[in-house]
């Protein structure tokens, strides 16, 4: 999932078409823009599917106005009912305002509990209702941003929040710092981005990231701080950097590119192996790849491409279509791998079928041995902070050894990187969130990992 702001630029609806275009990896699953015009009313556009499907010139026209907040909803989000695509916005007697969030509150089912006691109804299962409810429970005279603190206080887990009324937008980061969000200037106005990619496509100067536990307010006076929070941490989530960001993307500072060929070095260092060329799993492996060719030498070739055209996946009911699918995404080039020793890079394990799949295809390919050398630690543990790493049950590295995964994906040799080097690739870094790989969750879960398993 991803969010984006906009204050004070005109037509600040196309600008959010362009930033979520840039942050589109982010979610496929659906998307939304809602603008604030010069009278003060907010309008809507959402649906089901990309930005290129959702929005055309007549849609963004209709959304006029110089605020705006949109939102790219991401494939493994829980429910992907129309209700759930944000932003979500709400009409109030003290104002109408919008929300969207990226993220996941761990404490939500118990709070929807207590709000319904107390007589809330909901419409859809989003975190960005919960916290519109919450702001909105206690009718005060006070200014607004006393009860986002009051509100936001009451929440668990990952949030990136952006909160728009008609002339002010709230930018809210969790305390642990789970996901990145990041501030950019453009002329006289601000952008709040979920990641830096979609500042330079906005033509966007970076200003800094929001802190964890910070609420950022952009309004006619500028920009000002306030914390709603004292018990900060610096947790970002590890495979924002392995996995989900883009390589232009800086990430808390450091950049995601840099990131990976570190990491891919260090697994060289680490795992070695005797092959002839290197290469990696399009797109997120690249760099990783790269990273791992020069330190050990050994050229780095592109023996896997990507099909940059297919879209999202559609329903493969039976094996054979869905080993074709895996085809019209990814191909093995014949003419690199064939009779060669290959070491393949990818950033993670999660099911294993994937890497099975790939595996085959490089030795229908004519690969002599496949060494597969993975850019993270083994993944035991289900994320609850809005990543879709999948099940207790899914994960392959918790259900069998090294040993055995390496079999069960049919490759010559399997190797991980450390927890060591995973953190320290990252600059500078002396913390993140390693709790898929570690189980060490930064927060308290409200829930067991065998209840979230079913
Ligand atoms: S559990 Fe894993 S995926 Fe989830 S926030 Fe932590 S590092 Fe990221």
């Amino acid at each position: 999932m991803s969010v984006l702001g906009v204050y004070g630029v005109k037509r600040a609806a196309s600008l959010i078409y362009y930033g979520l275009h840039a942050m589109q990896h982010r979610g496929q699953e659906g998307c939304g823009i809602v603008s604030v015009n010069e009278r003060g009313e907010m309008n809507r556009h959402r649906g089901k599917g990309l930005v290129s499907e959702i929005f055309n010139e007549q849609k963004i026209a209709e959304l006029d106005g110089e605020l705006a907040i949109g939102h790219v909803l991401y494939t493994g989000a829980a429910s992907r009912s129309m209700d759930n695509i944000q932003p979500l916005f709400f009409h109030h007697g003290s104002g109408d305002f919008a929300v969207a969030n990226n993220g996941n509150i761990v404490n939500a089912a118990k709070l929807r509990s207590w709000l319904e006691s107390k007589g809330s109804l909901f419409h859809s299962m989003t975190d960005s209702e919960l916290l519109a409810h919450l702001i909105k429970k206690e009718c005060s005279e006070e200014p607004r941003i006393y009860a986002i603190i009051e509100a936001l206080n009451l929440l668990e887990g990952a949030f990136a929040f952006l909160i728009m009324t008609k002339n002010r937008l709230y930018a809210c980061r969790d305390r642990h710092g789970l996901h990145p969000l990041s501030i950019g200037r453009i002329g006289e106005g601000y952008v709040v981005a979920s990641e830096s990619c979609a500042l330079d496509t906005m033509g966007a100067e970076f200003v800094r990231d929001v802190e964890p536990g910070e609420i950022v307010t952009i309004d006619h006076k500028g920009l000002r701080s306030s914390f709603y929070s004292q018990e900060r941490k610096c947790k970002m989530c590890a495979m924002e950097y392995i996995y989900f960001a883009r390589p232009d993307s800086d990430v808390d500072g450091c950049n995601v590119h840099a990131y990976r060929k570190e990491s891919g070095r260090r697994l060289f260092k680490e795992a070695p192996a005797d092959a002839d060329i290197v290469i990696g799993v399009p797109d997120s492996s690249l760099s990783a790849a790269q990273g791992y060719s020069e330190e050990s030498g050994m050229p780095y070739e592109m023996g896997l491409i990507k099909n940059k055209y297919v879209g999202r996946t559609f329903i493969q009911p039976s094996q054979d279509l869905r080993e074709k699918g895996v085809k019209m995404k990814l191909s093995a080039v014949r003419s690199i791998v064939n009779g060669k020793r290959v070491v393949m890079v990818d950033d993670s394990i999660v099911r294993g079928t994937t890497s099975r799949r790939i595996v085959n295809m490089l030795r229908e390919a004519g690969a002599t041995e496949v060494h597969v050398r993975i850019a993270s630690p083994t993944m035991t543990h289900p994320c609850f902070y809005g990543v879709d790493t999948s099940t207790l049950d899914e994960l392959l590295l918790a259900r069998m050894s090294v040993e055995e995964a390496c079999k069960a994906i049919g490759a010559d040799s399997l190797a991980f990187l450390s927890y060591d080097s995973t953190l320290k690739s990252a600059a500078g870094r002396t913390d993140m969130c390693l709790a898929c790989f570690d189980g060490n969750y930064p927060t308290a879960l409200f829930q067991s990992i065998e209840e979230a398993n079913k």
